[in-house]
């Protein structure tokens, strides 16, 4: 069996999981530790490459690419005192101070810690609506967003050989079911970037159909009213079908049914309705909260555990100020690790933990690859000014983690998605 450690005398941190909560945590913890911390970080995640949770709809939609990469884990740490085990974590032993590292089914290595950091994050909620699981795409990993791919490569070649203009424009009848902010970014990049690959495959942009359904009566919900109505005509301006205030009765083959009776075709259908944090966390033995995250207290402990910390979106932190469970955003996975580093480097230096204090400066959401709404401060943002803000702070993320080199390469890469 391969094996994560050696045989150490250090205190030893481990961290589950390298999204963006566990990345940052490790490179800040790597850039700043000194060796008479006497310390040794260990990041177990499975996958070498860092999901690119905010770009997948350019995978998606944009050119096929064999496969996409955000960050390469083994060369942000190439240069840093971080140990990358390649694995997953299977089971916390918190009365054992250990955890077991390992595939689901066996065998598992015994990896002993001084202080666990829980960093696991999310999966995409799929709620028991009749024919959802069978016949909607999530999108919640670079692999979801992979397959929709694949299945509107599908539609165009179908479309391509079909004679019938009902049926063409069936075949190329597209639905994303969500108003929130990922439903809005797909099908706003379904809307500006398809008619040009249709266009690329020999179809008639004039054939395409795209739908935004929604339970509720409006999209956008945690923005002012002024942006949802910007959002509301970008929308329209991209040809976007809105089927608000009715929600979905079932998915089949050829489209949605929704619960006042009418009917929504698309031969490819997103489901965007939410997500849900790691539901391996819930075996883990310590406390979650009725949604299925980690409770944590007011300096990111799992509750009742001062050795154990949870960041992230499998963390369920509660704003002191708001009262209000902080929503599973990078930004708060970001500003959560960069605050966990800070308070292990305290520990390790024989202080004590300090509290989170959360602070949401602003919030962007993408309408197509070029377009935005949001908000930063008290100023309120649509069009282009909104889009660059968004990208700016996902560039801020990989100067922090990669410096300037991978910031630019990974900008470049971003705006080749887009053409
Ligand atoms: C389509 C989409 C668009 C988004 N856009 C935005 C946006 O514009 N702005 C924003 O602020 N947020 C956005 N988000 C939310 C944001 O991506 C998440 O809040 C963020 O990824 C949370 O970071 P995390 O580190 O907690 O989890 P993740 O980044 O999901 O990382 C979790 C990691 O844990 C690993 N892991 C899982 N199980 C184990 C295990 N047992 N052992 C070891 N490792 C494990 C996984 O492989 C993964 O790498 C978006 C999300 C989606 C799905």
């Amino acid at each position: 069996m391969q094996t994560c450690v050696s045989p150490t005398e250090k205190r030893r941190i481990v961290i589950a999981g390298g999204g963006y909560a566990g990345t940052t945590l490790a490179v800040r913890l790597g850039r700043r530790i000194k060796p008479s911390d006497d310390v040794e970080i260990l990041l177990i995640e499975p996958n070498p490459c860092q999901q690119a949770l905010s770009e997948l709809d350019l995978v998606a939609v944009g050119p096929p690419r064999p496969e996409f990469c955000e960050l390469w884990l083994p060369t942000i740490f190439k240069d840093l005192p971080v140990t990358v085990c390649y694995n997953r974590v299977h089971s916390v032993l918190p009365d054992e101070h250990a955890v077991l590292v390992g595939p689901r089914e066996g065998p598992h290595e015994k990896v002993p810690y001084w202080r666990l950091v829980l960093a696991t994050g999310a999966v995409a909620f799929v709620p028991p609506v009749p024919g959802l699981k069978e016949h909607a795409t999530t999108m919640w990993s670079v692999h979801d967003a992979q397959e929709l791919q694949r299945r509107i490569e599908g539609q165009f070649r179908i479309a391509a050989k079909t004679v019938d203009r009902e049926a063409r424009v069936k075949a190329l009848s597209f639905a994303v079911i969500g108003g929130g902010a990922t439903g809005l970014e797909i099908v706003g990049t379904l809307g500006q970037m398809l008619p040009k690959r249709m266009r690329e495959h020999g179809l008639d942009p004039a054939d395409l159909r795209v739908h935004l359904v929604e339970g509720r009566p409006d999209i956008l919900y945690d923005l002012p009213e002024s942006l949802r109505k910007k959002a509301k005509a970008r929308l329209a301006k991209l040809s976007v079908q809105l089927h608000l205030g009715s929600m979905v009765a079932s998915v089949d083959e050829t489209g949605i049914t929704l619960e006042d009776g009418s009917r929504v075709d698309a031969s490819v259908v997103v489901f965007c309705g939410g997500a849900k944090a790691d539901p391996d966390a819930n075996t883990w033995g310590l406390e979650v909260d009725p949604s299925g995250r980690l409770t944590v207290d007011e300096s990111l402990h799992a509750s009742g555990r001062s050795d154990i910390y949870a960041i992230g979106d499998v963390a369920a932190f509660r704003d002191p100020e708001s009262k209000r469970t902080l929503p599973m955003l990078a930004q708060f996975a970001i500003r959560e690790a960069e605050h966990t580093a800070d308070n292990l480097l305290r520990e390790l230096r024989g202080g004590q933990p300090e509290p989170f204090h959360p602070h949401m400066h602003g919030e962007f959401v993408s309408i197509g690859p070029g377009w935005g709404v949001g908000w930063m401060f008290r100023w309120h943002l649509s069009g282009i000014p909104a889009i660059v803000m968004k990208r700016f702070t996902y560039a801020m993320y990989w100067y922090e983690v990669g410096g300037l080199r991978l910031a630019w390469k990974r900008l470049r890469e971003m705006l080749a998605m887009q053409r």
